[in-house]
């Protein structure tokens, strides 16, 4: 064990930098820098990345809102058009598993508890273009404009495919 060198109060073990509080405060300085001092560019590009880790930081750096707290996947563009903010690891989160297939496609599978589905699961047919941002622990990274691929849809297996490369997010 050793002391943290930024704050000199926590302990540490060898094999660390600095502790848990710092690191915080680094991640935190770091999303207010960037929400402060970096201008949202009017064409949002496919692999631009937004180093925030709240879905409601994101969806306030790119429409300008002032929500404080947003765990729902999507988010209302316009009435065609949702912003979908998910994990594309295929670790399962509330019975849903999402993926980026080989061929492009997004893969999104409900495979959680069918007696007990959630209540926006038939929502998404209305949702008819989605700006996908990848949700990563630091960031989020723009991957383009997706569309249901309604012929090979299922409720509970569904496949969206790449539409779009950029996006000013009320372009749908
Ligand atoms: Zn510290």
């Amino acid at each position: 064990m050793k002391k943290c060198p930024k704050c000199e109060a926590n302990y540490i073990s060898d094999d660390e930098d600095i502790c848990a509080v710092c690191k915080s405060d680094n991640k935190n300085n770091i999303e207010f820098n960037f929400i402060k001092n970096t201008k949202r560019n009017d064409i949002i590009k496919i692999g631009d990345i937004f180093p925030l880790s709240k879905n409601s930081q994101l969806i306030n750096y790119l429409t300008g809102k002032n929500i404080d707290n947003w765990p729902q996947a999507t988010y209302k563009l316009t009435d065609t058009y949702y912003m979908w903010i998910i994990a594309l690891d295929g670790v399962v989160r509330s019975g849903w598993k999402d993926v980026l297939l080989k061929d492009g496609r997004i893969k999104e599978n409900y495979i959680g508890d069918i007696s007990n589905l959630p209540s926006n699961f038939s929502k998404t047919f209305s949702y008819k273009y989605k700006a996908v941002f990848e949700k990563n622990d630091d960031n989020f990274i723009f991957k383009g404009v997706y569309k249901l691929d309604i012929d090979n849809t299922t409720l509970f297996e569904r496949y969206y495919v790449k539409v779009a490369d950029e996006s000013t997010l009320c372009d749908f």
